[in-house]
């Protein structure tokens, strides 16, 4: 029976050739006073006619490397993952128990930088912006839940990407902590969690350099993870850990459709297996190479987030568009965009005719096109660029804006909001 297939943009390895140098808009923006004067009056100056006044924020990987998370690329713009590292991919995950146990493991060792990182400066000073009206939502790629956390109530998140905060059912759709999630892990393979306890005790984690720090050794660690030197974990909050014993991790089902398994299509229940641990079971009907059942396996938890080779929902994607069509500007933070779906969300900003500014390390994925028809020594509040880290810009930018704020509004309503900045106090910094 022939179905009409709707073909969804799925999330593929981003580039990982360097992009070329940007182009710093307005020309003098190269100090932290001239840059934060031009992002001041990026964010005041008057949008095009028809627009509205609000900005909306597209974050990357760039903006948690202060938090002590690894990004993708480093500060010249090229890729800083090893050539030979290669992501899972969703259909693989589904498909293969012993790809999922290979995951969860380096996933369950991981977590743990994950857990300790917080938020840094950055994000509260986007949840400040949010504060005093300059920005109305932000489009993050992040899995970090970092903007969620930093600023729960104010500002609008769309996670982009997903998040690593929660397991979801690829059955039910059913999500689980990731916090419980690691403590079933834990349980279910107490060797690996002994050894994880000790990489902690270690300091394995504080190193910054991979070949300094040593874990634990104790006889019971599974023999190559004695080698491991420190503890490096990819942005997406996995390790590498070559060599290491996978095949015995365990993991455990969804506990929805473990306590209420739900119907096939055709009828039949899908019950999930698990062993005397409760850890998810091959279920015994089927052979691991029978390929028509391989993908119906029920009760299988995945990452809340978007797996290479996996589409955007739709829920998710039509949010992130819509943050885009309600807003007068972007600015772009901490990305190279090198992933499809935000370099397409900046896209169809600039196809709006908004206003772009970009603070990256680094060149950004099409940002001539972004930037056409400026010229950096005209730009006059249109764009900007800057390439600085988020760090160092926004918090003084606040201020900044503050500052302008409350001496605009002095005497008067105390509240602040961005359209009462009068826009020639940042050409003055400026100049
Ligand atoms: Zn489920």
């Amino acid at each position: 029976m022939a179905a009409a297939v709707v073909r969804k943009p799925l999330m593929r390895i981003p580039y990982t050739e360097p992009f070329a140098a940007p182009r710093i808009i307005p020309r003098h923006a190269t100090t932290p006073s001239a840059a934060i004067a031009a992002l001041g009056n990026f964010l005041t100056a008057p949008p095009p006619s028809g627009l509205p006044s609000s900005t909306v924020v597209l974050t990357g990987a760039g903006l948690s490397v202060a938090s002590g998370l690894a990004d993708y690329r480093g500060d010249n713009g090229t890729y800083r993952i090893n050539k030979t590292y290669r992501p899972i991919y969703f259909h693989e995950f589904v498909a293969s128990h012993e790809a999922r146990k290979r995951y969860w493991a380096r996933s369950f060792v991981g977590w743990t930088t994950l857990h300790k990182a917080k938020p840094n400066a950055s994000h509260y000073a986007l949840r400040d912006l949010g504060r005093l009206g300059y920005v109305q939502s932000i489009i993050t790629q992040n899995v970090d839940s970092f903007h969620r956390i930093a600023h729960p109530d104010h500002t609008s998140t769309v996670e982009l990407h997903g998040y690593l905060r929660s397991a979801v059912c690829t059955t039910c759709h059913g999500e689980v902590p990731r916090d419980d999630f690691q403590a079933e892990l834990a349980r279910l393979n107490p060797i690996w969690a002994e050894f994880l306890y000790e990489a902690i005790e270690a300091g394995a984690y504080e190193s910054e350099n991979p070949t300094t720090g040593a874990p634990g050794t104790s006889s019971d660690a599974p023999p190559s993870l004695k080698f491991v030197r420190g503890i490096k974990s990819n942005p997406d909050g996995d390790v590498d850990l070559p060599d290491a014993p996978y095949s015995t991790f365990r993991y455990p089902p969804c506990p929805h459709c473990l306590a209420n398994p739900l119907k096939a299509e055709d009828g039949t229940q899908l019950h999930v297996e698990v062993d005397s641990d409760g850890a998810w079971k091959m279920p015994s009907h089927t052979s691991s190479t029978d390929s028509a059942a391989k993908t119906k396996h029920p009760g299988i938890l995945k990452p809340a987030v978007v797996m290479f080779g996996e589409s955007i929902s739709p829920a998710v994607k039509h949010a992130a568009e819509g943050a885009i069509d309600q807003a007068g500007r972007l600015l772009v933070l901490a990305t190279s965009l090198a992933t499809y779906s935000a370099w397409r969300l900046a896209t169809r900003a600039k196809d709006r005719g908004m206003p772009i500014g970009i603070v990256n390390m680094g060149g950004v994925r099409g940002e001539d096109v972004f930037f056409a028809g400026i010229d950096p020594d005209e730009s006059d509040g249109k764009a900007v660029r800057v390439e600085m880290a988020t760090d160092a810009v926004l918090p003084p930018l606040v201020e900044e804006l503050q500052k302008q704020s409350s001496s605009v509004s002095h005497g008067g309503d105390r509240t602040l909001s961005a359209g009462r900045v009068n826009p020639a106090l940042f050409k003055d910094m400026l100049s």
